[in-house]
């Protein structure tokens, strides 16, 4: 395997970590080193690992079948569990992973407004699909003007035609973004928003800025996408109830899967029909051999079975302790360094610089060789110390966490940040930088 795994974000120096178990927050690698995880999986396991209920519903699923030519119950089961949480969402598709979901989405907003374009903002993930990996992480020499974005290959030899059938929108600029939708509003079929970024450090959208994507979208007859494949964690109905807004298409993945893979979208009946068949062929004709997978549904219905708004809320508390406990840690080492995030998610950047968007978040933390070399030792000291965060610092708060670990983690990072200072590699100043 290229890299030694399947994964661009496991390559970490010298070589991939190869986990062997997990149980509730604790991940045990192949060395028989144990982790506190504040990763699970890209944010994916709201429960932490091998959760009782998931594996009980799991296996039970398993002995009954992993898949079948047929549609199973438990996919109705599931569908009201999200339809009951989600006020816009009246039906969904589940597929097998947030991309798969996105590129569905997508398509199905190109039919329903018979428009081919799409418009995302500049250095926002919304999965592997070519048009939505334009302009993922362009650098300054190829970005364009900071009011009118270029469209950037992510990959060499992307197609033009591919660039040309999405508009870059600047995230936190509603003037720019304003006179770009109205510009092409004729073209566009969709605007997607994640209002939490991961790729952008956990960067909360601000209500006033999200309150004018969806007032412009509607006024011009462009759907609006929530990718909350991430952002649903934030509160019971998802980031649409964290935001009171509606969107015209949602589209979830991650914890709704229960740990297995998924990716669903979701809608009013009005944009749903789009994928209905009982009439006749579909506008929107949707296959897909894995699509509600028995053993997806079984883990997703026990995984958010166990979720309430009541563990919601503790999750988020807890992830408001971590934030403001780094934010101490940092403020007494005197380390040029921040948390950002919302909810149960986190951010932990080692410089003092605030951004709002991708250009930002470049030139504080991408650009700056000092940045980029101390979030690497932060991500080694703390992973020495025993603590599991992504290698750019992005985190998240499981249920199988309590205050004893939110503790652990701030005692880590105190000591990784004393450790840092100590070597002078902590803020850029000391000796041996
Ligand atoms: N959208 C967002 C906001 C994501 O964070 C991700 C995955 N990290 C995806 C889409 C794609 O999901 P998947 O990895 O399941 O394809």
């Amino acid at each position: 395997m290229p890299g030694g795994t399947s994964r661009s974000v496991h390559q970490t120096q010298p070589h991939p970590i190869y986990a062997r178990s997990g149980a509730g927050c604790v991940v045990t690698d192949v060395d028989g080193n144990r982790y506190l995880d504040f990763y699970n999986n890209a944010s994916s396991l709201i429960h932490g690992h091998a959760h009782p209920g998931v594996v009980a519903a799991v296996e039970e699923q398993l002995r009954r079948g992993t898949a079948f030519s047929l549609p199973v119950e438990s996919q109705i089961e599931l569908a009201r569990l999200l339809t009951d949480r989600i006020a816009s969402v009246e039906q969904v598709r589940f597929v097998n992973s947030g991309s798969e979901a996105v590129m569905l989405a997508i398509q199905a907003a190109r039919s329903i407004t018979n428009r081919p374009r799409i418009a995302k903002f500049e250095g926002l993930y919304h999965g592997s699909a070519d048009a939505v990996e334009v302009s993922l992480d362009p650098d300054p020499r190829a970005w364009g003007p900071p009011r009118h974005p270029s469209s950037v290959p992510y990959t060499r030899g992307t197609p033009e035609g591919v660039l040309d059938s999405v508009s870059i929108l600047p995230l936190d600029d509603v003037p720019a973004m304003e006179s770009i939708l109205r510009a092409q509003a004729h073209e566009l079929a969709a605007v997607l928003v994640d209002v939490i970024p991961m790729r952008l450090g956990m960067i909360p959208a601000r209500p006033d800025w999200l309150a004018a994507v969806r007032q412009l979208t509607r006024e011009l007859g462009i759907l609006l996408i929530s990718d909350e494949v991430v952002a649903f964690r934030l509160a019971h109905g998802g980031a649409q109830a964290w935001y009171d807004f509606d969107a015209d298409l949602t589209v979830l993945g991650k914890i709704v899967g229960g740990g297995l893979p998924i990716g669903v979208v979701g809608g009013p009946l009005e944009m749903m029909r789009s994928f209905d068949d009982s009439g006749g062929r579909a506008a929107v004709p949707h296959a897909g051999t894995f699509n509600a997978n028995p053993l997806t549904l079984a883990a997703g219905i026990a995984a958010l079975s166990a979720l309430p708004a009541s563990e919601v809320q503790r999750i988020n508390e807890l992830g408001a302790s971590l934030r403001r406990g780094a934010d101490a840690v940092f403020q007494s080492a005197g380390l040029a360094a921040h948390a950002t995030g919302l909810g149960s998610l986190f951010g932990i950047h080692m410089t003092e610089r605030r951004f709002a968007d991708y250009r930002g978040y470049w030139s504080a933390c991408v650009a700056d060789a000092g940045v980029r070399q101390r979030q690497r030792n932060l991500y080694d000291r703390l992973l020495q110390r025993g603590i599991l965060l992504s290698t750019g610092g992005v985190g998240n708060v499981s249920t199988a966490v309590s205050e004893r670990e939110i503790d652990a983690f701030l005692e880590a990072l105190a000591d990784s940040c004393r450790e840092m200072q100590r070597d002078g590699d902590g803020d850029g100043t000391g000796p041996g930088t």
